[in-house]
Order: C-alpha cells, then sequence, then structure tokens
C-alpha cells in the first residue's frame, strides 16, 4: 500500500486534499493522470451498462435533494454508525471496527486488550497482551487471544477495556449512533425549516426520479435508471486511503422489475454480469470474491445482498453491493410525498409498484482495486522498473510518441504529427527528452500500454517501433495502423 501511496502522489494520481494547509481526514484530490483513470472508469460503467444495453438509461440528479427524500428514505432515522470515543485522547471509533479480547494467564483474567479492524489486528493484539503480562507481576502461559467485537462485549466488560489510543481502561465511551450525513442550511435563514443535506447515496434521486423517467422514456419493465455522481458520508474513521473517505463517487442503477419477476434469477444474474465487468476492466479475477450476506443480518426490506469483495493490501473488502431491495423505496417515497408512483403493466392490466435490483459501487473504491491489481515491479535487462500493467481502456495515457532523437527536425516533425493524428481521439503523451529506456520506464510507471518511437528508417519507409508495456516487446508497424491497433486492444 505504501509503494502505491507513493506512486499516486509522485506521478500526480491523488493527492491529499488542501494539503498546504495540512490535508483534511478523508478528502482526495485528484490529480492530472488520476482524473483520467477516474473518468475512464466512470466513461467504460457508464458504456456498458447504458449506452450498450437498451434496457436501461441514465440521469444526474441534484446533490441537495429536498429532506423530506431523506426522511422517508430512513437515512435521517437510521443512516448511522455506532460511535464511542476516548475520553482521554478524544479519538473517535467505529465501536463495530474494534475488537477487544481477555488476557488470561492460567485462566485468570489479568486484563483486557483492544485494537482496531485490520488485517493484522491478531499480531497487534498479541503484542498488546504481551506487553500487559509483563508489566503485572503475573507468572505462567498466556492463553491463546479470542478477538471479539466491541459492539458484542457486556456493559461491565466495556468498562474494562482499554482505549487503542492510550491503553487506558475505562477511557471509552457507550456505543452512541451517530448519523453520516453531512447537515446544511439552504437560503439565507438558516433555521430548522432550512435544513438540508448532501446526498449520502445516489440511489434516492434516481427512485424520486422514477415517475419522470418512466413517462419521459416510455419504457417496458424490467427497464433500469443508472446515475453516478458524488456522495458524502461524514465517517468516524475515515481510512485506507480513498477506500473510506468522506467524499466519494458513485455509480448506482436501480432495475426496476414486476412483483412477480424471479427476482433470485436476477439478482444471481446482475451478481454475475457485474464481475465480468470488474474482469473487463482488468481487475485481476483471482483478487475478487462474492460475500452473501446472511438473511438474517439483512436490512427488514432486503431480500438478498451480495458483495463483490477485493483483496486489498490492508484486506479482503467490499467492492460493491447488489441488493435486492424489494419495493421499499418506492413506496416510502409514494406514501411520503402523496404521489402515485406506481407503473401500470399493460400485459397484466394492473398497476403496482415496481422491486428493484441495484448493483451499486463507488468509483474510487474501483479505482484503487484497478491500481491494486495493476501495481507490480519486474526487472527488465538487469534493470528493476516499476509497472502498472493497467487496461488499455482505463490507462490515463493510451499511447507516448517519440521522436528517437530531437535533433533531426524530419523525425520530430513525423513524431508530432502522429502525436496530433492520436490526439484527436484520446490523451497521449508525447515526450522527447532523455535516453529512450529512462523514457519508457516513465511510461511503464503510469501504465500507458504503448510507446511508439520514430526513428531514421520511418523517414524512409513510414515505419514505427511499437513496444508492449507488459511484454516489453517492439515490432516495426506502419505508422498508418497504428489507430486501428490501440482502438482494438482499448475495445478488447
Ligand atoms: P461500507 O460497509 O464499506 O461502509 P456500505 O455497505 O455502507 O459500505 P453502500 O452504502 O452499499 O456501502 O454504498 C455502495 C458503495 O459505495 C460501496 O460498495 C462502496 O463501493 C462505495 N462507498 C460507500 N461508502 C464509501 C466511502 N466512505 N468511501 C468510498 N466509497 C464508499
Amino acid at each position: 500500500m505504501d509503494e502505491i501511496l507513493s506512486l499516486c502522489r509522485r506521478r500526480g494520481f491523488i493527492f491529499p486534499s488542501s494539503e498546504i494547509y495540512g490535508g483534511l481526514a478523508g478528502f482526495y484530490d485528484y490529480g492530472p493522470l488520476g482524473c483520467e483513470l477516474k473518468k475512464n472508469i466512470r466513461d467504460a460503467w457508464w458504456q456498458d451498462m447504458v449506452h450498450r444495453r437498451d434496457d436501461i438509461v441514465g440521469m444526474d440528479g441534484s446533490i441537495i435533494m429536498h429532506p423530506g427524500v431523506w426522511k422517508a428514505s430512513g437515512h435521517v432515522d437510521g443512516f448511522s454508525d455506532p460511535m464511542v470515543d476516548c475520553r482521554e485522547s478524544k479519538m473517535r471509533y467505529r465501536a463495530d471496527q474494534l475488537f477487544y479480547a481477555s488476557v488470561e494467564v492460567d485462566r485468570q483474567i489479568i486484563g483486557y486488550v483492544c485494537v482496531l479492524e485490520d488485517s493484522s489486528m491478531e499480531v497487534a493484539a498479541l503484542e498488546a497482551a504481551k506487553q500487559l503480562k509483563s508489566k503485572l507481576p503475573v507468572r505462567g502461559e498466556l492463553q491463546p487471544l479470542q478477538l471479539k467485537c466491541y459492539m458484542d462485549a457486556p456493559e461491565t466488560v466495556q468498562k474494562l477495556i482499554p482505549s487503542p489510543a492510550t491503553g487506558t481502561p475505562g477511557a471509552l465511551t457507550p456505543p452512541r449512533a451517530f448519523n453520516l450525513m453531512f447537515a446544511t442550511h439552504v437560503g439565507a435563514v438558516c433555521d430548522d425549516a432550512s435544513a438540508a443535506y448532501l446526498r449520502p447515496e445516489t440511489a434516492q434521486g434516481i427512485f424520486v426520479n422514477f415517475k419522470n423517467i418512466l413517462d419521459s422514456v416510455h419504457r417496458k419493465l424490467p427497464f433500469g435508471v443508472a446515475q453516478i455522481g458524488r456522495a458524502f458520508r461524514n465517517e468516524i474513521t475515515p481510512r485506507n486511503f480513498i477506500f473510506r473517505s468522506r467524499e466519494f463517487e458513485q455509480m448506482e442503477l436501480e432495475y426496476f422489475i414486476g412483483p412477480d419477476a424471479d427476482w433470485e434469477d436476477l439478482h444471481r444474474q446482475w451478481v454475475e454480469e457485474r464481475l465480468h465487468w470488474h474482469h473487463s476492466i482488468g481487475i485481476r479475477p483471482e483478487l475478487l470474491g462474492l460475500q452473501v450476506h446472511a438473511k438474517e443480518k439483512l436490512a427488514h426490506y432486503s431480500r438478498a445482498c451480495t458483495d463483490i469483495t477485493f483483496r486489498y493490501p490492508f484486506g479482503q473488502q467490499e467492492l460493491e453491493g447488489i441488493a435486492a431491495r424489494g419495493n421499499f423505496d418506492l413506496t416510502r417515497h409514494q406514501e411520503a410525498s402523496g404521489k402515485s408512483l406506481e407503473y401500470f403493466d399493460e400485459e397484466m392490466r394492473k398497476k403496482y409498484i415496481p422491486h428493484v435490483i441495484e448493483p451499486s459501487v463507488g468509483v474510487d473504491r474501483v479505482l484503487l482495486a484497478v491500481l491494486c491489481s495493476a501495481y507490480g515491479r519486474d526487472k527488465i535487462d538487469g534493470e528493476e522498473r516499476t509497472v502498472l500493467r493497467l487496461h488499455p481502456r482505463v490507462a490515463p495515457i493510451k499511447a507516448a510518441i517519440f521522436p528517437l532523437v530531437k535533433n533531426k527536425p524530419e523525425v520530430v516533425l513525423m513524431a508530432q504529427d502522429i502525436h496530433r493524428q492520436l490526439m484527436k481521439r484520446w490523451n497521449v503523451a508525447y515526450d522527447a527528452s532523455g535516453a529512450i529506456g529512462r523514457r519508457y520506464r516513465r511510461m511503464d510507471e503510469v501504465g500507458t500500454p504503448f510507446a511508439i518511437t520514430v526513428d531514421f528508417e520511418s523517414l524512409e519507409n513510414g515505419t514505427v517501433t511499437l513496444r508492449e508495456r507488459d511484454s516489453t516487446k517492439q515490432r516495426r508497424m506502419d505508422a498508418r495502423e497504428i489507430m486501428d491497433h490501440i482502438a482494438d486492444a482499448i475495445n478488447s
């Protein structure tokens, strides 16, 4: 993860937001290459989910919506995480991300340890247990630790659990609900009546526009509405870089189906379709997984939920959620707004509120998965290189054009001409400085799939050298074939 962070900063993918002021936890800025990569991910999703299907249309809703939307959707009352404070350090934690264990020596509890959830928490807990034992006058074998979630600790035990920040037992407050929505005010008057929220998800914008869209496109069920946009959550503990931030982007899709449709089969199809999409943009299949939510842990209105997970350097975590949500959302908005959100089914000659399958994924989490999947180091001709093996479809720069020398005007002119041609279609780079090997390395590190070199032979027969990033193989190709070659790789 550290290597990826350093690459992101060095080569202008991602910076901490407002860095010259010390940054702001949970917010990030995308630099020149990061914003290209992000745009390519968004475009790939939009092309595959909207343009290349005739049963899905798009929309782009406002970030601030009528506050009634969030009341009806249940976000005002229930969109919260359990929070605990450390009274000493003033640090805040998500109670469901804190894990504790009793430390036992010869079946006697000598105290407790508490760690933050991550892939190395067992090691951290054991270390803390050994330290605790060394400070006390006890002898004997340390029993194996059994980590449990802080949320499951009885109140009497919670009082004895140490703060992970200071190690002081009893410094943590009992868990309490913390609403994750950012509140603001609309208009000049700042009172309860003007209170509004930055949207914590894009999905509700689709539900409240269901009727508008249906009436304007006249689709038959099943049909879907897709939206890409910013979402805001005041996460208690933003962490793991852009994986959990407070401002992020979502790509959400509501696929409306009839109440009698085989929702289990449709849900299964969507899980497969979305898994396939992640493969298609270059995420390595062996790093992806599925996690089916247990029925008893689902929200009351939810029928099924499967997460597509990715093996990030900090553990296997949710990348995308695919939920079968019944007709909860539309029903709630119909009740709260008093406006009918029913669909008239001409074949069945009856009205009903459609049900929905919802694939929902964060752009930033996809981007991080793409980077982690593509990052590698290898040796070329005895020299170590860092390489991003990005799929050409998402690569920020599709090709780099190099004149072999910069003091031969004909070579430079031909290289500039190829650059101008390719620029009309894609983001491409022109680099005339330094040894050719150095120029290759610079492009490998940012994932540019092709390097095109114009040399003396090019002037004679119109061919150039095309070098492929992954294999580093070079071959001569007619300059007129380059455009098709890159297009084929992007569409593969
Ligand atoms: P988590 O359990 O990780 O908090 P969630 O189940 O609350 O996620 P959803 O509400 O289902 O997430 O949101 C859909 C998608 O939006 C997630 O799968 C994820 O890709 C993305 N997402 C959610 N919260 C964040 C965040 N704080 N930062 C970045 N992406 C996020």
